[in-house]
């Protein structure tokens, strides 16, 4: 059923309007958000929609295709930790912009989508920019109509995320959610949230994401583990962050400090390093260049930050053994997607390998999606 017939069905009444807002993938750039550092995502075709309307008291109503029964949250009880479960990446958008001082009310929402979740994908930045950007159209706020406003809303986004939902993600996914621009990689400065978009010129490539279907699970404090290390690091070098590092700052770095908190450091230092050599050689359309640079950086994140499972390091071997330029997990690992960069016509080549493995291991079948960078949150009815 339609978003907006099951809110239709549930008040009586048609929706005030649609929106929706896309999942995303890392081009390369991970784990670098949340030390100031530099990342290059894109937003994918598949999205998060909502049927939206207004209530005129704090209730808010929400169901979701395949999230079982329609929730009832009280936007005046939401806080740190409530609502749980997936009501608290809705509520909690209207709870940060409430706190942000902006007039908002309760509402009646549907959603749908298409982003898989736990995939790495970002299905949870996706839901919450999609009411973020209902409640910004509804309440009145005009945050989408510039990208000040945009920026404004991912932060109430990110707290959303952050202090109700308890996930300490950066602020990666919901700037590409709602700042990214069709046919670009969005460049994303996490020190200060600069953004620049960078033209996807591919010819005769595609980006290929493989959904390895092992889903990660960000929530089992490895994820907190490793921005732990990041901040010991920063400290023992005395800088308020990793982005204050260059690679020759990591001699004296890796002398000074515990073995597994230099090696996460190092993949910190260098993955913004790749981060600028593939914004390099997408500029002098080097491709050979930017694949070496994504195969290196799923090295690094294999080796130093230790990040991925065996289903995510199998996907880039074959992808790569199959004739594809470069490859790498996308997202913040422990299972969920890879990322591939492979000439049009060696696609089903790669796929075919990779179906081949997985299938003679005995796993689920991969699930694979072209990235082709598309636009980002909007109102669509
Ligand atoms: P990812 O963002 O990589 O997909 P997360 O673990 O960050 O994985 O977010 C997944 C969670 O987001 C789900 O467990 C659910 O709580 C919520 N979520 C995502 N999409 C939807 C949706 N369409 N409807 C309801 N909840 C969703
Ligand atoms: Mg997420």
């Amino acid at each position: 059923m339609e978003v907006t017939e099951v809110l239709q069905e549930r008040t009586g009444a048609p929706a005030e309007g649609v929106w929706s807002a896309p999942g995303r993938v890392n081009l390369i750039g991970e784990h670098t958000d949340y030390n100031d550092g530099l990342c290059l995502p894109l937003a994918l075709p598949l999205r998060t929609r909502v049927a939206a309307s207004r209530r005129d008291d704090d209730l808010v109503v929400l169901s979701s295709a395949g999230f079982g029964r329609v929730l009832r949250c009280d936007l005046g009880q939401a806080g740190p930790g409530r609502p749980k479960g997936w009501a608290a990446y809705v509520v909690g958008v209207l709870w940060a912009l409430r706190q942000a001082g902006h007039e908002v009310r309760g509402m009646e929402l549907a959603f749908a989508s298409n982003v898989p979740t736990g995939a790495g994908l970002s299905s949870s930045a996706a839901l919450a920019c999609a009411v973020g950007a209902a409640a910004s159209d509804l309440f009145g706020l005009g945050l989408l109509g510039s990208d000040e406003g945009r920026a404004e809303l991912a932060a109430a986004c990110v707290r959303a995320e952050n202090v109700v939902a308890g996930a300490a993600t950066g602020g990666m996914d919901q700037t590409v959610s709602l700042r990214a621009r069709a046919g670009h990689l969005l460049l994303l400065d996490c020190q200060d949230g600069a953004v620049e978009h960078i033209p996807a010129a591919l010819p005769g490539h595609s980006l290929l994401v493989t959904d390895t279907r092992s889903p990660h699970q960000l929530l089992d404090g490895q994820y907190e583990a490793r921005r732990r290390a990041c901040e010991a690091a920063a400290a023992a070098a005395g800088v308020p962050s990793l982005r204050s590092l260059g690679p020759a700052d990591l001699p004296s770095l890796l002398a000074a400090v515990d073995e597994v908190v230099g090696r996460r450091a190092r993949h910190v230092v260098t993955e913004n390093e790749r981060v600028r050599a593939v914004v390099a050689a997408l500029d002098t359309g080097d491709l050979a260049a930017v694949g070496a640079c994504l195969t290196a950086g799923h090295v690094s994140l294999r080796e130093d930050f230790e990040v991925t499972v065996p289903h995510l390091d199998v996907a880039v071997e074959s992808a790569l053994v199959a004739g594809a330029l470069g490859s790498r997990v996308t997202g913040g690992g422990f299972g969920g997607s890879t990322v591939t960069l492979v000439a049009h016509d060696s696609v089903g080549a790669v796929r075919e390998a990779t179906e081949r493995v997985f299938a003679a291991k005995g796993w689920d079948a991969p699930v694979f999606y072209a990235a082709l960078p598309s636009g980002p949150a909007a109102r669509e009815v």
